[in-house]
């Protein structure tokens, strides 16, 4: 299972102390659409605020995606503790590497935590540095090694913050009369992680960056998370477009992409994805462009060396009657047949504009067809359309409501169903597509 959602529910931090005791941000959308960006930063830890926050002050748009929410990896679950250096000793690293390496890593360090206390004091302070980390030793062996160190510190550096500890003034501290010294350095601390990556996240937004939290997709009941999709102008794949779309599709691991080259001309945009095992590539056409009448999407899916061609058409053109009678043709009777009806009708019947988005889907050389409603633009959530998903789910003997209550406010997307290659029917409802 994707080590992401191995231990976690989507977007719903774990308890800890740090999550008691945090105020928790508004939950920022997912990303809808199509977007822009200079740089696409994924993951909201310290790590990725950090670079978007740097990245935004220096001018470029950025955005940043998190599958969960910000701060829900380790940087909103760690130990809070500030300590100079690393966890090599600074002698060990002079030993290692010589007097000048080891001294730019300390440098580097201290600059670390000078940027943090800076940016604790001005943007979180709730997440309070408290100075002091004790290193407390079993035995006298370990008492001399720290001692030794601070010694280094205070001689080579001139770092003078850290004081050696007796068994009593350890005893004093740390309350357990089973140490027998250690050391205490004044420079290092503690913050409250939580709070601090919630700020981290305030200052990256007031600098410009974006941010968009989780974004998955359903799939039969079960949250799909080895699936996803990038989706790009097809400028983004200059210079050299056919090479570039060739070799992404090669490393994507595509035995042959040559299907898409003739069209890749007449293309706006193109999607690279993958759902499970399959590959994917989408080259997206404005309908007076479209090599076909009407199509959308021609699309490359490949498992191995199977590679299959599909067609994306739309049927906005089509009488609303229509559009339910391709529904009926290709959706089993049943409450998945139902709930696409009702999306049908979501929009206003005989106003193509109004109307839900729909697109038969084929697939050259095979008997897999299957229709796609997508209601993303009238922006409906989960909790609005519980009365039509519900039924889908009791269907399946899923636990519906459990899912609404977690993700209720995300926005439904679209829903697909039809019948597979082997002729069985299938479903897939989504929510809260990323793109960008
Ligand atoms: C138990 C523990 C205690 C620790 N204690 C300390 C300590 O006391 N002091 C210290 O300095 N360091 C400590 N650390 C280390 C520190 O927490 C990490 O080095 C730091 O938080 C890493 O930050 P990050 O942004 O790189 O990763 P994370 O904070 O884990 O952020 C990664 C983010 O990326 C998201 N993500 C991942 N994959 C995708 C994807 N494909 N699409 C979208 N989003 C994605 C995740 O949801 C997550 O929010 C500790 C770590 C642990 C685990």
């Amino acid at each position: 299972m994707n080590p992401l959602y191995r231990n976690d529910r989507v977007g719903q931090f774990p308890k800890s102390w740090y999550a008691a005791t945090a105020n928790f941000p508004d939950e920022r959308p997912p990303l809808y659409g199509h977007t822009e960006a200079d740089v696409c930063v994924i993951g909201a830890g310290f790590t990725g605020l950090s670079a978007a926050l740097n990245l935004a002050k220096q001018g470029f748009s950025v955005v940043v995606l998190d599958a969960h929410r910000v701060g829900f990896g380790a940087s909103g679950r760690n130990g809070g503790q500030v300590c100079s250096g690393y966890n090599k000793s600074q002698t060990w690293l002079a030993k290692s590497l010589g007097d000048a390496p080891a001294r730019a890593l300390w440098d580097l360090a201290e600059e670390a935590k000078a940027d943090l206390r800076d940016q604790v004091s001005t943007v979180a302070p709730d997440a309070r540095f408290r100075a002091g980390i004790v290193s407390a030793c079993f035995t006298q062996a370990e008492a001399d090694d720290e001692k030794r160190d601070a010694e280094f510190l205070a001689q080579a550096y001139g770092y003078d913050k850290i004081a050696p500890l007796d068994r009593t003034a350890i005893a004093g501290i740390v309350k357990s009369p089973l140490y027998v010294g250690g050391a205490i350095d004044e420079g290092a601390g503690h913050i409250h992680p939580l709070r601090f990556v919630f700020g981290l996240a305030r200052l990256a937004e007031a600098a410009g960056a974006r941010i968009f939290e989780r974004s998955v997709k359903l799939s039969n009941g079960d949250v799909a998370n080895d699936r996803g999709l990038v989706s790009m102008d097809k400028r983004a794949l200059y210079p050299g477009p056919r090479g570039t779309l060739a070799e992404t599709c090669a490393a994507l691991g595509c035995p042959d992409s040559s299907a898409l080259d003739p069209h890749l001309k007449q293309a706006h945009s193109v999607h690279f994805g993958a759902d499970g095992g399959i590959g994917k590539c989408y080259l997206e056409f404005d309908p007076r462009l479209a090599p076909l009448p009407n199509l959308v999407f021609l699309a490359l899916k490949w498992r191995g060396s199977d590679v299959r061609v599909n067609h994306y058409t739309n049927i906005a053109h089509h009488a609303h009657s229509d559009k339910v009678m391709l529904v009926d043709t290709w959706v089993p009777a049943g409450p998945v047949r139902a709930a696409m009806q009702s999306c049908l009708s979501l929009g206003r019947a005989g106003d193509p504009d109004d109307e839900a988005v729909v697109l038969l889907v084929t697939e050259v050389g095979s008997a897999r067809t299957s229709v796609d409603i997508s209601v993303a633009d009238a922006g409906i959530t989960l909790s609005e359309i519980a009365p039509t998903i519900n039924p889908v789910f009791d269907a399946f003997d899923l636990n519906g409501a459990e899912f609404l209550r977690a993700s209720g406010a995300d926005r439904f997307g679209h829903i697909a169903a039809g019948t597979s290659r082997a002729g069985a029917p299938f479903a897939t409802l989504y929510y809260g597509a990323t793109q960008l």
